[in-house]
């Protein structure tokens, strides 16, 4: 529920209005807008009476939410949520930021020679694996910690900010001591513990669609995070399960649209575990672009064929080039831009 306070509401009537609901046995969250503040209700399951809360001085409207999440919903906040990973890198703004970097860190040489890469190609974050969640135990599983501090090398090399994964509440704090932006993985979307523990590090957090799950699942996995008080959530489409073993996934364009109505998270796109296949990476990440997605999350390589993982989905770093250089176009035909290289005379001008 939503208690919309009136434009000239005090401060005193709004403490009253977060005491009462506090009374009610629920929390109230004060959300100053541009015109009026709004204060939410949460810690309900159901539908709450807001007869005592209507009655009380300064209050507007009462608003009841219909959908299962609540934080995450359009309902509960009208205006687009941005996600700033590191200093002009903001997620859900006119400006669409591109993530690319391997699927795993391999070794020192080959993060820093992809930072440099992705950076040249005209990108604006690194991601790579430093913990892997295979589908097969005897796969590569990642160089751990020391691939963590690979990325922070990276980083220091490229000036790009860093997203990695983390696979449990554990790795979770010692990726968040790395990383600019915490990336939980379709396998991981449904680890409620691992969600709540990420609702509570101050990080932004990359969560990506499971691969059988429904809109309305990935918005209450959301939710469990700002439910811990982390606002700063990126959601993305990754492909789900189809039955057709033509692509490796469904990438379902459509979540992007239809997500970004649902809700005011910022929502990218990764063609490249959406199709599984390099060629098809540079069409399917157009789309996304066209469609409206506010990042992209693209994995290259620049030696595909050595790869520990994923070398098949992998760009070429000119690949990556090529596509940045579309989607520019693309995006400015939409009346948007892609994020300029952090630290570059364009990335000033804020
Ligand atoms: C990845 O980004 O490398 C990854 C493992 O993705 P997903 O969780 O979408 O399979
Ligand atoms: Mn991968």
């Amino acid at each position: 529920m939503l208690v919309v306070m009136q434009n000239d509401a005090t401060d005193e009537q709004i403490r009253r209005v977060v005491d009462v609901i506090k009374e009610m046995g629920y929390e109230g969250k004060p959300m100053p807008g541009a015109q009026r503040t709004t204060v939410g209700l949460v810690g309900n399951d159901g539908r709450v009476d807001g007869s005592r809360l209507e009655s009380l001085e300064g209050v507007a409207e009462i608003i009841h939410v219909s959908r299962p999440y609540k934080q995450v919903s359009r309902e509960w906040r009208v205006e687009n949520t941005l996600v700033e990973i590191a200093p002009g890198v903001v997620f859900g703004g006119t400006d669409i930021p591109i993530i690319a970097g391997p699927c795993s860190v391999e070794s020192e040489a080959q993060i820093v020679e992809s930072a440099l890469a992705v950076r040249e190609a005209g990108g604006s974050a690194l991601r790579g694996g430093a913990f892997k969640p295979r589908s097969s135990p005897y796969s590569f599983q990642g160089l751990g910690k020391r691939g963590l501090e690979m990325l922070a090398l990276a980083r220091r090399e490229s000036g790009l900010p860093i997203v990695t994964e983390a696979l449990d509440e554990e790795g979770a704090n010692l990726v968040a001591r790395y990383a600019d932006c915490i990336q939980i993985g379709a396998r991981n979307m449904q680890n409620y513990s691992l969600l709540r523990a990420v609702g509570r590090i101050e990080k932004p957090v990359l969560l990506k669609r499971g691969m059988a799950a429904t809109i309305t699942d990935l918005l209450l996995s959301a939710e469990y995070i700002l439910a811990e008080g982390n606002t700063q959530v990126i959601l993305c489409e990754r492909g789900i399960r189809s039955f057709d073993s033509a692509t490796r996934n469904l990438f379902d364009l459509t979540a992007i649209p239809l997500v970004q109505k649902l809700s005011h998270l910022p929502m990218i796109a990764d063609p490249s575990h959406g199709t599984g296949l390099r060629d098809k990476v540079i069409p399917m990440g157009r789309a996304a672009i066209a469609a409206g997605a506010d990042g992209l999350l693209v994995e290259m390589h620049p030696h595909p064929d050595q790869a520990m993982s994923d070398g098949g989905q992998s760009l070429y770093p000119d690949q990556l080039g090529r596509l940045v250089r579309e989607a520019r176009a693309i995006a400015e035909a939409i009346g948007r831009s892609i994020t300029p290289v952090p630290g570059t005379v364009a990335a000033a001008r804020g």
